[in-house]
């Protein structure tokens, strides 16, 4: 029988890149009694709740919070600033990028994929020369947006939105900048306003420190502009209605009330640890992640340091280890939650999570699980990793 309640003893390591463990503040907000969506103190919850996600973004602009996971939120950028037909220019990081494209050619957009052939593109992020050699030569503007993943949730790379904002610039290109950072918003630096995106696409389960269920949209002035013209169907996704609703603190339909009580939690607690705080404790808990792999002997996923992802790092497993069967050797012993290759990496790799409430305990304890289990697959390690993480967290 599927057993949902952990009875194990001790607690279960839950080290995917999302959904991360909620931590227990986030889960008693969210057991409190749902109130009513339309009544006076609902109001009050949802205006502090819009004005908090604004500094959680880097955003003086509104946020469109939907019961959603990250892929309705994906959908609602592309169908409120888009038409059908229109061509939009996607970057190949990895099978995340790989899927927001499939949901745009979904949706009747025309859609064009940048990057290199093969796995290899896989390794590396945004290579912004391209986006701008691509913009460059439109020289009829018939591109609209440019998606970009900022934080590649499948192979541990994270792209520079800054570089990509400057390349647009420079070919004097009116596309639209729409970024996906579902997973590296809260850990990793984000900054909405200042890399000047057009919509930063979110969600509620990974640097949030949130269950499944909130979809994010973050917008510009003229991601505004645009959503008033642009001809794609849409109903619930529409903006317009949300944004009126929102003005005092309401939503047009009934939102995720507890989940909404649990994002208040959450925020508090990043804001109060401090935004700035929180990112330099991703950066070191990654680096003794990385510590750890390259102590093994191991291959990091990603090739260029300049992006390594603070949020999770894969790890390539050697020529002829199945990871995926050494996950499941790992899991069944003890009780550790890590994450699997997709797509074109299947197989061939695992991903370690450090997003969201974890801490240097929590990263050695997992660090541990896949050393030990890796051992008992029969993998030969060349050092231990766990060893060289502890000389990086006590430095
Ligand atoms: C998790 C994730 C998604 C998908 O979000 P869902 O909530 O599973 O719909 C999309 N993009 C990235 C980068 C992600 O990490």
């Amino acid at each position: 029988m599927l057993k949902l309640d952990n009875h194990a003893s001790g607690r279960h390591f839950l080290h995917i890149p999302g959904p991360s463990p909620v931590p227990a503040r986030v889960l008693r907000a969210i057991s409190f009694q749902t109130i009513d969506h339309r009544g006076p103190e609902f109001g009050e919850l949802g205006l502090k709740i819009l004005s908090d996600i604004q500094k959680i973004f880097k955003t003086k602009h509104p946020v469109i919070i939907y019961p959603s996971s990250g892929t309705g939120a994906w959908e609602g950028a592309l169908v409120n600033t888009l038409s059908p037909g229109d061509l939009v220019l996607m970057y190949e990081t990895g099978q995340f990028a790989t899927l927001w494209k499939k949901l745009a050619d979904r949706l009747g957009l025309k859609t064009e994929f940048l990057g290199m052939p093969g796995a290899e593109g896989w390794r590396y992020g945004v290579d912004a020369a391209k986006i701008e050699e691509r913009l460059k030569a439109d020289t009829q503007h018939q591109i609209k947006a440019v998606c970009v993943v900022h934080n590649e949730t499948s192979t541990g790379v994270t792209s520079n939105i800054a570089a990509v904002r400057k390349a647009i610039d420079a070919a004097k290109h009116p596309a639209l900048l729409m970024v996906d950072t579902i997973s590296g918003l809260a850990s990793a630096d984000f900054r909405h306003d200042e890399w000047g995106v057009d919509v930063t696409v979110s969600g509620s389960q990974k640097g949030l420190m949130l269950p499944p269920g909130l979809g994010f949209n973050a917008l510009s002035p003229r991601a505004i502009e645009a959503s008033k013209t642009a001809k794609l169907p849409k109903a619930f996704w529409a903006w317009d209605e949300i944004l009126e609703s929102n003005k005092t603190g309401y939503w047009p339909s009934t939102p995720a009330t507890n989940l909404l009580y649990g994002l208040h939690e959450a925020m508090d607690m990043i804001l109060t640890e401090g935004l700035d705080q929180v990112f330099a404790r991703h950066q070191r808990l990654a680096k003794a992640c990385r510590a750890a792999v390259q102590a093994w002997g191991l291959e990091i996923q990603c090739q260029d340091p300049a992006v390594y992802s603070p949020v999770l790092t894969g790890v390539v497993t050697p020529e002829g280890v199945d990871a995926d069967q050494l996950r499941k050797l790992i899991h069944e012993r003890y009780n550790l939650s890590l994450g699997t290759g997709l797509g074109k990496v299947k197989g061939r790799m695992y991903r370690i999570g450090h997003l969201g409430e974890c801490n240097e305990l929590a990263l050695l304890g997992a660090l541990s699980g896949c050393e030990m289990g890796m051992k008992a697959f029969g993998i030969q390690l060349k050092g231990s990793g766990v060893l060289a993480a502890q000389e990086v967290l006590q430095a």
